[in-house]
């Protein structure tokens, strides 16, 4: 299974006081109210920011995997 699953949430003060108050890729706050993402592969909280970013990283991989796979 090569997709990225992250489930969007708003961050709740449970969330932050039981789970994590920072983002476990930046370290960045989170605040009740955040929008974050539950990265389902590593079992962690992220940033928006975050996980834009790892969901670009995984699909440029994911493409030189299909271009390497051609040749
Ligand atoms: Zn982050």
């Amino acid at each position: 299974m090569s997709r990225v699953d992250f489930i969007v949430q708003e961050a709740t003060e449970d969330i932050i006081d039981r789970v994590t108050n920072v983002c476990l890729e930046c370290y960045s706050d989170i605040k009740v109210g955040d929008t974050i993402h539950y990265d389902m592969l590593n079992y962690r909280y992220l940033c928006k920011s975050c996980q834009e970013r790892l969901i670009e990283k995984k699909e440029s991989i994911e493409d030189e995997e299909i271009s390497e796979g051609l040749f």
